[in-house]
């Protein structure tokens, strides 16, 4: 069969008779049985993804099928899905089934996508390489002796390995982001509210937001066009109207476009990231694009006020999971015992880790040393951000410091790890849509992605500039 990286490319396919919904599963069945190694999947629905592929090409002979005919997809496990099982990665969660949908899951559903698994990501989603993850890591499709990047490692090797068309993932902190940087394809974080969070197992819930793995921007566009908008089941959901996102995929005119001196300059940044940074915004102002250096001096803040809220709304979050209402119970000789037994031995390291931390945080002597400063320092942020947009359409900046790393790397200094985060918490603080498009190789081959930012519910924008963005990468390329 045909390799098809894009739906418009299947559905063309499926309209002259060329290939069937059942040929495509068995296809990346197939797949993901040959390429097992990478972990990528945790469950497969094998038995009933063929069904649902029966059942969307009598559909399409009917002429009633949905925009998402065609469409096979992977799902991170920390999204519900009725009666399929669900575990964040985590043991605690172990043999847990979901008794609800996600809404977002719902709507792809509703047009006629498949659902052909479940995807390995770190435990709860906290984790910059798949490593936290209960089912051992997923590995990088192109260089498996290293890291997807995570949390939705597996989501990301999912596609760069065709093992279905598109995934979802969650991005709190940069978990779309940074691991489609790390494995060569397109990630998306939408704006803080702008797809339900109804059936997404809560991480921070101020953060978390559902992402998008693409291999071209007009699929990533038309999965949160169907997702996104207002929702009877969370109601931090945003209310305003969704743009029909697919049907504007150009970009017209010149861009302003402000770059940050500070990530350029930062010392973790690699050389080979910086100097692709560099050439990238150098093309975009032979092409008439208005291009300057803005200053943010509050580069180092960023961090530590994502760890500092997110750890504490972990800690509260997590508080659920006791050993009585899900998953994992230890045996112990009375309450309190099995609530500490079920929880030191179903947790993992690092959501431990984070536990502890938000708990300290929060605790009566530190409250406001820790938690109030740093939601002050997450306004502060979010406004100096969106400063910047009062006079750019967009923010550029790498996406990682560094490209895909070795497995087992930094899995033994929490700092190290943290750091990898470096440049994608600002839009995660701020609540700014972001995305991660592939622009180039460093000296191994290894894929380099820079972000693309904008204000609030600008993704419009961004999906138009990213595109333009790939092109003309392309062309340059091509020229070489
Ligand atoms: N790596 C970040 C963290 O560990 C991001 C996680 C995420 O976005 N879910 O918190």
């Amino acid at each position: 069969m045909k390799a098809y990286t894009a739906l418009a490319e299947i559905q063309k396919g499926l309209a002259k008779g060329e290939v069937t919904v059942v040929q495509l599963v068995r296809h990346y069945l197939d797949q993901i049985e040959q390429k097992k190694d990478l972990n990528a999947f945790v469950h497969v629905f094998e038995q009933e993804a063929l069904e649902r592929a029966q059942e969307v090409d009598q559909r399409i002979a009917k002429g009633n099928a949905g925009k998402l005919a065609g469409m096979v997809l992977g799902i991170k496990d920390v999204l519900c899905y009725k009666d399929h099982p669900v575990q964040a990665a985590s043991k605690i969660l172990s043999g847990f089934e979901s008794q609800f949908t996600a809404t977002a899951i719902q709507r792809l559903i509703d047009e006629d996508v498949i659902i052909i698994g479940s995807l390995n990501c770190d435990e709860f989603a906290m984790g910059s390489t798949n490593e936290h993850s209960t089912y051992g890591p997923a590995k990088n499709a192109d260089f498996p002796d290293c890291v997807p990047g995570g949390s939705s490692g597996g989501s990301a090797v999912a596609v760069q390995a065709g093992l279905c068309l598109a995934s979802l993932g969650t991005d709190t902190g940069g978990s779309v982001r940074q691991p489609a940087a790390f494995c060569d394809v397109i990630g998306l974080k939408p704006t803080y509210s702008r797809i339900s969070r109804y059936g997404l197992i809560a991480y921070a819930s101020s953060f978390d937001t559902i992402g998008i793995f693409t291999k071209n921007i007009e699929d990533n566009a038309l999965l949160l066009e169907i997702m996104a908008g207002k929702d009877d089941f969370d109601s931090t959901a945003s209310q305003q109207p969704v743009p029909k996102y697919s049907q504007h995929t150009q970009w017209e005119g010149k861009a302003r476009v402000a770059y940050l001196k500070e990530t350029i300059e930062h010392e973790g940044l690699s050389p080979a990231i910086r100097a692709e940074m560099e050439q990238v915004l150098n093309r975009l102002r032979e092409e008439g694009h208005h291009v300057e250096p803005v200053s943010f001096p509050l580069l180092d803040y960023v961090l530590p006020t994502y760890y500092i809220l997110t750890t504490a709304e972990a800690s509260s979050n997590l508080s659920r999971f006791d050993g009585v209402r899900y998953g994992y119970r230890a045996e112990a000789q009375n309450l309190d015992q099995m609530y500490t037994q079920t929880r030191s031995e179903g947790f993992g390291e690092e959501v431990i880790r984070r536990i502890l931390l938000g708990t300290f945080v929060l605790s009566a002597s530190y409250y406001d040393a820790y938690y109030t400063k740093a939601q002050k320092l997450r306004r502060l942020i979010q406004d100096s951000t969106r400063e910047i947009f009062k006079q750019y359409d967009f923010i550029l900046l790498p996406t990682t410091p560094t490209t895909a790393f070795e497995l087992g790397k930094k899995l033994q200094s929490p700092i190290e790890m943290y750091l990898a985060d470096l440049y994608t918490v600002q839009a995660s603080v701020a609540g700014i849509p972001s995305i991660s498009i592939p622009v180039g190789k460093d000296e191994q081959g290894k894929s380099i992605g820079l972000q693309v930012m904008a204000d609030f519910f600008q993704e419009q924008k961004i999906f138009a500039f990213a595109n333009e963005l790939i092109s003309l990468q392309k062309t340059h390329v091509n020229t070489l």
